[in-house]
């Protein structure tokens, strides 16, 4: 059973805030979606996989304290919750839906697009 990064309150796996210090564990209500967080002074960014590859796009970076989306690389010791050391170490390249709609979901958002405006436009004929 893990524990509260904070409080090290053991915690179940989907419980989504510790029940002891109030520590938020998921994101946005979802006992399906990590928050990784630093409790120290550094940001997460400086150890993550789309910060060196200069994928990321969210505001918040290169100083982002928490993240659904954290990638470990590795390079230096970040204190980090719990939960981000059960996700995959080492730079991820391969190619997750969830990397695709990050890198080309305005493109694909666009073709759709289109694609629907040419069938209605020819449907309507
Ligand atoms: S995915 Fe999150 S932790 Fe990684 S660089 Fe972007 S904002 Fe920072
Ligand atoms: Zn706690």
């Amino acid at each position: 059973m893990p524990s509260c990064p904070r409080c090290q309150t053991p915690v179940q796996t989907v419980a989504i805030q510790c029940p002891h210090c109030g520590l938020l564990l998921k994101a946005h209500g979802h006992p399906g979606i990590p928050l990784h967080q630093t409790l120290g002074s550094q940001y997460l960014c400086a150890d993550c996989a789309y910060h060196a590859d200069d994928s990321c796009t969210f505001p918040q970076r290169p100083q982002a304290t928490t993240c659904t989306l954290y990638q470990s690389v590795g390079i230096s010791e970040v204190e980090t919750s719990g939960w981000s050391k059960t996700g995959p170490k080492g730079p991820s390249h391969s190619w997750t839906p969830r990397l695709i709609l990050r890198r080309y979901g305005v493109w694909i958002s666009l073709v759709l697009l289109l694609g629907i405006s040419f069938f209605i436009a020819l449907s309507s004929q």
